[in-house]
């Protein structure tokens, strides 16, 4: 089941000459079959051009694209068995829900019995079932997208392509959808390419990701990876929030600020001939105030706190560093250690496994 997707060398320019624009440069990827697999990153990076490369809707300058080793470089979507999902839903408003999903059913030539059956499967698989007679003006937007989902899923694609298909919906209904697509297309076992510019969709929801700018990949893993490991500044700083600290190596694992000198175990793994120069990026939540003069802990001024309930962000100023971003989990809860007011001195202690040496770029 599913299929594998391989991307060898992909540029799409658009305009000449001077005007001429490289909106994918140059783009290696293989996407393994029931992947689901996401293209991250800001607006203009590219992402919607390569998906619809894919798609076939926009034709490469140069490269190569293959599903199960068969180049599809250059055919028409129709000869393509992919499933499409837009931001826009774009259902037929004078079609009933079932008829919308028939649709891609009767251009097959699939008719009777076989399809009624197949378009209610695939509307129980979106949960959808109950509202077969309806049109689509009768729903809300987030059963729409239930609805879009399931027409591009009864054909059975090779590979199912979902181009920022939350953007529409309220926060609420995003929440609830990220997990129910999810579970829709694993349980699909079909390939999955789903576009985004919503780093917390993609880290909620996919296996792999694909950050792009400026149309190449900056860097490819899970979730995880990316969060915990970014390779560069642009990485850490689009997927969250981060402290970007510029240090002076003072040791194989030890770093030093005009504050004083912190524990960064990572570094172990690095060239010890590298520059004595070097830039860190320290998650808010892998950074914790402590009583002032601690061991570990450097020393600063609280500037602000932000109480929000769960969490409460505080902001410290430290010598030699953008101010501090901190984040509290349980704010004044019972294991809460200090309560300091803005102006108060207080320890700042990043955690040193979490201290990851970034690119400049
Ligand atoms: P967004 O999140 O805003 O949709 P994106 O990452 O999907 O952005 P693309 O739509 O792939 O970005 O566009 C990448 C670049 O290519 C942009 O600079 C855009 O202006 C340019 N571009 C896209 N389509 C065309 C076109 N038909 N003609 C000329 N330039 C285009």
């Amino acid at each position: 089941m599913g299929t594998r997707i391989e991307i060898n060398k992909l540029v799409k320019v658009f305009g000449q000459g001077q005007a001429a624009a490289r909106a994918v440069d140059g783009i290696d990827l293989t996407i393994e079959p029931g992947e689901l697999f996401f293209l991250l990153g800001p607006s203009g990076c590219g992402k919607t051009t390569l998906l619809r490369m894919i798609a076939g809707f926009i034709d490469p300058t140069e490269g190569r694209i293959a599903f199960d080793g068969k180049n599809v470089t250059h055919a028409p979507p129709n000869k393509r068995n992919t499933g499409m999902v837009f931001q826009s839903y774009a259902l037929w408003p004078h079609m009933t829900v079932a008829q919308n999903v028939a649709f891609g059913l009767n251009v097959r030539k699939i008719a009777g019995e076989k399809r009624d059956k197949m378009v209610r499967q695939a509307l129980a698989a979106v949960q959808m079932d109950k509202y077969a007679e309806r049109r689509p003006t009768q729903l809300s937007g987030g059963q729409q997208q239930r609805v879009a989902l399931a027409r591009a899923m009864v054909i059975n694609p090779d590979v199912l392509l979902l181009d920022e298909p939350l953007s529409n919906l309220d926060a609420k209904l995003r929440n609830d959808l990220r997990h129910e697509i999810r579970r829709i297309c694993k349980a699909s076992g079909n390939t999955t390419v789903y576009v985004t510019h919503d780093q917390k969709e993609a880290l909620s929801m996919a296996d792999r990701i694909a950050l792009l700018r400026d149309g190449k990949i900056v860097q490819l893993g899970s979730p995880r990876e990316l969060y915990r490991s970014p390779k560069s500044r642009f990485v850490a700083e689009f997927l969250g929030e981060t402290n970007l600290i510029k240090a002076e190596r003072a040791a194989t694992t030890t770093l030093r600020v005009e504050a004083g000198a912190f524990e960064a175990t990572r570094l172990r793994d690095q060239d010890q001939s590298e520059s004595k120069q070097i830039l860190v990026s320290v998650r808010p939540e892998a950074t914790s105030l402590t009583p002032v003069g601690e061991p570990g802990s450097l020393q600063g001024a609280l500037l602000e706190t932000t109480y929000l309930g769960e969490t409460a962000q505080h902001l410290v100023e430290l010598q030699g560093c953008p101010p501090i971003k901190i984040a509290e989990m349980n704010p004044f809860g019972s294991s809460s250690r200090i309560h300091p007011e803005p102006g108060d001195l207080v320890g700042v202690r990043f955690d040193p496994g979490e201290v990851v040496p970034v690119e400049a770029d």
